[in-house]
């Protein structure tokens, strides 16, 4: 079994990054600079955008947080996206989700103007990933495919079963699985919550990919020897043995799985790191295209 190790990946790109940056920036020359804005006090979002902000810091990014209360119109929320579209300082703007019910996700994503939707969530470039014009991908199916390319998994021709088919992980990585290119070249099947024996799809799956928010749903017994496993779950469960008094794992029973697999990521240092470096690089393509314009 290898390791897909999104850790130590995520840490190479984002040395090269800096490396970058530090290239074609100088003192009188501005950063690539991503903006984020927090909506409440989801505990899961705050840590989100502070890891964002934490990463930009590392390559040398500017980066700015802008929280409002949970209790912002949309309208105001819309008000300030405008603003932002027009500020030639900043080059990606992500808006954390979920925002609360009273807010539109759709209008407000489709609010961000697709050149500076870093996130990849805008339905031009949605659009475009599509058609497969160049475009920003999804963070977390960008960072997937990047993973898959780095460890040379062999894509072409095999099974790729997806489970959970999320507008921002499930239904992209599915559709940019089965594209005809070296690394995503796949026969691709999209399972959901009313997907009927589920674990026949497992079993015939070359390779999984797993995103639907159920702790250790994807165990040892459900699939085939040889299989390449990619958690991208984020589940908090109760840990005695953690100082904060719980601990992160995937929607793949890791300890059974990963006897059977030839290749799995763990969970945490897997799909999440390379997420947010997904979206460093798109913020860096943002920068780059916007100078290649002035
Ligand atoms: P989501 O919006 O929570 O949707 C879950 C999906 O899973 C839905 O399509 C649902 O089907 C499906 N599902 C639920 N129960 C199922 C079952 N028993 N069998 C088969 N399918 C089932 O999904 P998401 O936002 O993509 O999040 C999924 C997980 O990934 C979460 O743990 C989230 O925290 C994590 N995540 C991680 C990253 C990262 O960077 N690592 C990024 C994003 C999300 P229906 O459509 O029928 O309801």
């Amino acid at each position: 079994m290898i390791l897909l190790d999104g850790k130590s990946l995520s840490k190479k790109i984002k040395l090269e990054l800096s490396n970058e940056v530090k290239k074609i920036t100088s003192s009188s020359t501005r950063k690539p600079h991503l903006a984020a804005i927090l909506v409440g006090e989801n505990p899961a979002s705050q840590t989100y955008v502070n890891a964002k902000e934490k990463a930009c810091t590392q390559v040398g990014f500017d980066s700015t947080i802008i929280k409002y209360d949970k209790n912002i119109s949309q309208e105001d929320l819309i008000d300030k996206i405008l603003q932002i579209n027009l500020d030639s300082n900043i080059d990606g703007l992500i808006v954390q989700l979920p925002l609360p019910h009273h807010i539109d996700e759709y209008l407000v994503v489709n609010s961000i103007s697709a050149e500076k939707d870093v996130d990849g969530f805008h339905p031009i470039n949605l659009g475009k990933m599509i058609l497969g014009v160049d475009c920003f991908l999804p963070a977390t199916p960008f960072g997937i495919l990047t993973l898959i390319e780095e460890y040379g998994i062999d894509t072409i021709g095999k099974n790729c079963l997806v489970i959970g088919r999320s507008n921002i992980v499930g239904r992209p990585i599915s559709i940019l699985m089965s594209r005809n290119v070296k690394f995503a070249n796949a026969t691709v099947t999209l399972a959901h919550s009313k997907t009927k024996n589920i674990e026949k799809l497992t079993m015939d799956a070359d390779i999984i990919i797993v995103a639907l928010g159920r702790e250790k749903f994807l165990k040892a017994n459900m699939v085939k020897d040889g299989v390449v496993v990619i958690d991208v779950g984020i589940n908090r469960i109760k840990s005695k043995n953690s100082k904060t008094g719980w601990r992160l794992v995937g929607d793949v029973d890791f300890d059974s799985v990963k006897d059977k697999a030839s290749f799995i990521t763990p969970v945490p240092g897997g799909v999440g790191p390379m997420t947010i470096v997904s979206l460093l690089k798109n913020t860096f393509l943002s920068y780059k295209n916007k100078k290649t314009k002035t």
